[in-house]
């Protein structure tokens, strides 16, 4: 158990190590293995699923990436297909639908396939990306649960075909420092971490988010997964048991779904730390207190502007296009053939918590996180 817990530590730190480096390094490395005198080929992505997500964040940022670009897409809806190609200059060749997707397997265009559709959909369709010999980016949660967590990493190791998770943060400039100064204890041992991720949902009724079959879970599936992996990277180690409790003010709208949740994470050596989740309050933020000081993000997780601070000193980063940053590095990793940062592993270490925090929602009990 010490060994492990010990070598879950080190890749930690080595890969939030790797992380500041492969940013500034990853178009150098990538130069580096292209063949002399060939210029670099930009690898082409397709979105499946045209929703908001694809809409307003991961198109967008497609112009703005360096080594990989929007060359195809997916979708159910003609009239998006019309607009999407007139907007991205996508061709015809490069528009699927669900019902002829497996054709994409024919079409070199395509290097990466992101899943960016409803969460009971993503292990369906990572696996038939992969089995048509594309690399997979799927968006989080990766999937409705741990075990289908594991049907995917296997396929796609099966597929020999590389997976990645849509975990923007990891290649955020505020969110890579608290990685820094926790796993590298510079402000000493950490003593308390609390951190939260919600908002407050008064959409469509009917929509998948509301649906247990569809989603899962409700915001702890949705938020939380943000506020356990903020409690995971800065420790660097991961929990070993949880205990939760949950809170529901608007039980007409949360019929399926859980709408607010508190969990303490116990990790080895006994640190408790505290995170929440919701559907009803508007949380973003990570406070850590270590021997010699403490440090916050706030907000911590969205795609907006991410705000930070040392001792009360802020942080001094840039904000970036995290979504370009993060399709940029798996890009690189796909023509490297190295593992990505935010592999399918990453995701299910997150679900195995979430697995858990359902548990002990319905024991009442501290949960083992296995
Ligand atoms: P959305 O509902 O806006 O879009 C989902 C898309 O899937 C729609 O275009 C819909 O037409 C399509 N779809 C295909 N088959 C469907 C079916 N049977 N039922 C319902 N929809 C179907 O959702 P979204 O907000 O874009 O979320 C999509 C994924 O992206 C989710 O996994 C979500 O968690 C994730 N997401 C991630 C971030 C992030 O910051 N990383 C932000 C938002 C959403």
């Amino acid at each position: 158990m010490a060994a492990s817990n010990k070598s879950s530590r080190r890749n930690f730190i080595r890969n939030a190590s790797l992380g500041v480096g492969a940013l500034a390094l990853g178009p150098a490395l990538s130069a580096l293995a292209m063949p002399a005198g060939k210029a670099k080929k930009k690898l082409g992505v397709a979105l499946v699923g045209l929703g908001y997500y694809s809409y307003g964040q991961l198109g967008p940022a497609l112009l703005h990436t360096k080594d990989c670009y929007l060359a195809g897409i997916v979708t159910g809806t003609p009239a998006k297909a019309v607009s999407w190609s007139k907007k991205y200059n996508i061709p015809e060749k490069n528009i699927y639908n669900y019902q002829n997707f497996h054709e994409i397997a024919n079409n070199p265009d395509i290097d990466i396939v992101y899943i960016v559709l409803p969460v009971f959909m993503h292990k369906e369709y990572t696996i038939k990306a992969a089995q048509a010999g594309k690399h997979v980016i799927c968006e989080k949660p990766m999937a409705l649960n741990a075990k289908d967590c594991e049907e995917m990493i296997a396929a796609c190791k099966k597929a020999n075909r590389l997976l990645s998770i849509g975990y923007r943060l990891h290649f955020e400039p505020h969110n890579m420092e608290v990685m820094r100064l926790g796993q590298q204890h510079i402000l000493g041992n950490i003593k308390k971490i609390d951190t939260g991720n919600g908002f407050t949902y008064n959409g469509d009724p009917n929509a998948w988010r509301l649906k247990k079959a569809m989603a899962g879970g409700g915001g702890l599936m949705d938020m939380g997964i943000y506020s356990i992996q903020g409690a995971r990277y800065t420790m660097g180690q991961e929990p070993i048991s949880v205990k939760a409790t949950q809170q529901k003010l608007r039980p007409q709208f949360f019929k399926e779904v859980d709408e607010t949740v508190f969990w303490e994470l116990e990790f080895p050596g006994g640190l408790k730390t505290t995170g929440k989740s919701s559907y009803n309050n508007d949380w973003s933020y990570l406070k850590v207190e270590a021997e010699m000081g403490n440090f916050e993000l706030g907000p911590a997780y969205g795609y907006g502007s991410i705000e930070g601070s040392v001792n009360g000193t802020p942080m001094k980063f840039p904000q970036i296009v995290q979504q370009a940053a993060q399709m940029d590095d798996f890009a690189n990793c796909v023509t490297l053939n190295k593992a990505s940062r935010v592999p399918g592993e990453e995701g299910l270490k997150d679900m195995k918590v979430v697995d858990a925090i359902y548990r002990s929602l319905d024991s009442g009990k501290w949960e083992k996180i296995s």
